[in-house]
C-alpha cells in the first residue's frame, strides 16, 4: 500500500480543511502532494496521524525541537507558568534570565531582544544594521532561507512573488561560500551595504559553510563598515554558544529562533551592546520594536529549560546518533543502487538524491527532483516522517534503537521506490 492508500482519513481531513485555510494548510512547506498527514499527537520521537499510524519524527518541527514533542520538564515549565500568566505589558524574570543564557553562551552578543519568530528576528536584526550604519543595502546568499520576511527572500527568483521591485532593489545575491564574489561586489558598492547575512550551515541542503570563509566574511564586512550578521536560528543546536563558538568568529548581530523557545513560537537578536543600542528606548532616536507577545513568559520558561537540557554531552550524543543515521542511509542508498549523498553537520543532515558531488553552494542541489518525492512519499508511507525536500535531524528523545528503525524504514521505502522505477521502465 502506498502512502495515500494508508492515510484515507488524512485525505478526508485535508479536503475538509480546504474549506477554510487555502490548500487545507497554513505553512507552505508543510503542505505535499497527494496531501499531508494530519496529526492528531506528538510525544518524544513519535507522531501519530489522524489514521492512528505512527512516524519516527525525523524533522522536528523543521529543527525546533530538539528534545523531541512534549519532553516532560517542558510541559511541566510551560504549566506552571500557565498558571501565573501567559505574557506581561511589561519586562519580567523570566526574559532576563533567557537572554542572560545567550549572553553567557555567545560571546559576540552582550544584548539581546525577544521577538515571536526566527523572521521577525532576522528583519530586526536587518533593521538594526540600517538604523547604525545609516545604509541600506542588504547582502545575503542565493538559497540562504531567513524565513518569510520578503525583504530576505530566498533566491533572486522570488522577488516577482508579491516583492516589488522597490525592494528587490536593497538586495544583493552571493553564492555561498564564494569569498572572490563577495569581496568584488563589496569592492563595488560595499559603502552602501549595511549588513551581509548568512546562515553558517545553509539549512537549504544542510551545506557547512567554510571556515576560511566566515573568516574572510568577517575581515572584509569590518573593512567596508557593514555588519555581519550571523542566522543561528537552525544552528544553535550545534555547540552550547552556536555555530560561531565552533569556527571562532564574532559577528556584530546574532539571530536566533527554534531551541531557545522549547517548541513555542520564539526568535532572538543579540550583539555588542554598541549596535544593540539603537534599541534602546532611552535614546531619543531608538529604533522602534514592538510585538505584544514579544518574550512572553510561556516561552521564556519553555526555553530556559530546553537550553538547560541542551548539556555538551547531549549535543555530542545527537550528533553521533545523526552520524550513525546519516552512514545507515548512505547504506541503503548503496544497497537499493540509488545515488546519492547524505550532508551531515552535527545533529542536522540532508539527504540528496541523484547528487554525486558534495554540494558546496545552492545552485549543486536539486532539492525538488521526482525520485525525491518519491522517496519522501515512500518514508511517509514506512512511518519515517522526513521534510519533502529531504531535511532531517535528531534529538535528545532518540537513541541508536531509534535510529536503526529509523534506517529499516528508510531501507524499505528505497527498495519499493527502485522497484516501481523498474516497474515503469520495463
Ligand atoms: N532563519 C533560519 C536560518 C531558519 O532556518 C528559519 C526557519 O526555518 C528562520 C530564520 C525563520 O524562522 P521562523 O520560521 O521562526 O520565522
Amino acid at each position: 500500500m502506498d502512502y495515500a492508500d494508508r492515510t484515507p482519513r488524512s485525505r478526508a481531513l485535508s479536503e475538509q480543511f480546504q474549506r477554510w485555510m487555502p490548500g487545507g494548510d497554513t505553512r507552505s512547506i508543510t503542505w505535499f502532494a497527494p496531501h499531508p498527514a494530519v496529526i492528531e499527537h506528538a510525544a518524544g520521537h513519535e507522531l501519530t496521524d489522524a489514521d492512528g499510524r505512527t512516524y519516527i519524527d525525523l524533522l522536528n518541527n523543521y529543527t525546533a525541537l530538539v528534545h523531541g514533542h512534549a519532553h516532560p520538564r517542558i510541559v511541566e515549565a510551560i504549566t506552571e507558568q500557565a498558571a501565573r500568566g501567559s505574557v506581561y505589558p511589561a519586562p519580567h524574570a523570566g526574559q532576563a534570565a533567557l537572554a542572560e543564557q545567550l549572553v553567557r553562551r555567545v560571546p559576540s552578543v552582550e544584548r539581546v531582544r525577544f521577538t515571536n519568530s526566527g523572521s521577525e528576528a532576522v528583519m530586526q536584526a536587518i533593521k538594526a544594521a540600517r538604523a547604525f550604519t545609516g545604509r541600506p543595502l542588504l547582502v545575503k546568499a542565493q538559497g540562504g532561507y531567513h524565513g518569510s520576511w520578503d525583504q530576505v527572500p530566498l533566491t533572486d527568483l522570488e522577488t516577482g512573488q508579491g516583492m516589488p521591485p522597490e525592494l528587490a532593489a536593497l538586495v544583493r545575491m552571493v553564492p555561498y561560500n564564494d569569498l572572490g564574489a563577495l569581496e568584488a561586489l563589496l569592492a563595488r558598492q560595499g559603502d552602501r551595504v549595511a549588513a551581509v547575512l548568512l546562515e553558517p550551515v545553509m539549512g537549504e541542503g544542510v551545506i557547512a559553510a567554510d571556515a576560511d570563509y566566515l573568516h574572510g566574511v568577517r575581515t572584509l564586512t569590518a573593512a567596508h563598515g557593514a555588519l555581519m550578521v550571523l542566522d543561528e536560528v537552525i544552528t544553535f543546536r550545534l555547540a552550547p554558544g552556536g555555530r560561531q563558538q565552533t569556527i571562532g568568529v564574532s559577528p556584530d548581530l546574532t539571530t536566533f529562533g527554534k531551541i531557545i523557545g522549547g517548541g513555542l513560537p520564539v526568535g532572538a537578536v543579540g550583539g555588542s551592546e554598541r549596535v544593540m543600542s539603537v534599541f534602546d528606548p532611552r535614546r531619543p532616536d531608538h529604533l522602534h520594536h514592538a510585538g505584544t507577545f514579544n518574550g512572553n513568559a510561556l516561552t521564556t520558561a519553555a526555553g530556559l529549560v530546553s537550553l538547560e537540557l541542551l548539556t555538551p554531552q547531549e549535543i555530542e550524543r545527537i550528533d553521533g546518533l545523526a552520524a550513525s543515521l546519516a552512514a545507515g542511509l548512505r547504506e541503503a542508498m548503496t544497497a537499493h543502487g540509488l545515488t546519492g549523498r547524505v550532508t551531515r553537520c552535527g545533529s542536522l543532515l540532508h539527504l540528496h538524491v541523484g547528487l554525486e558531488a558534495e554540494p558546496r553552494d545552492f545552485s549543486d542541489l536539486d532539492l525538488g527532483g521526482k525520485t525525491l518525492r518519491d522517496i519522501h512519499l515512500a518514508c511517509m508511507a514506512e512511518g519515517l516522517f522526513i521534510a519533502p525536500r529531504g531535511l532531517m535531524n535528531t534529538s535528545t528523545a532518540m537513541d541508536e534503537a531509534v535510529v536503526a528503525e529509523a534506517v529499516a524504514r528508510f531501507g524499505r521505502a528505497a527498495a519499493q521506490v527502485v522497484q516501481a522505477g523498474r516497474a515503469t521502465v520495463s
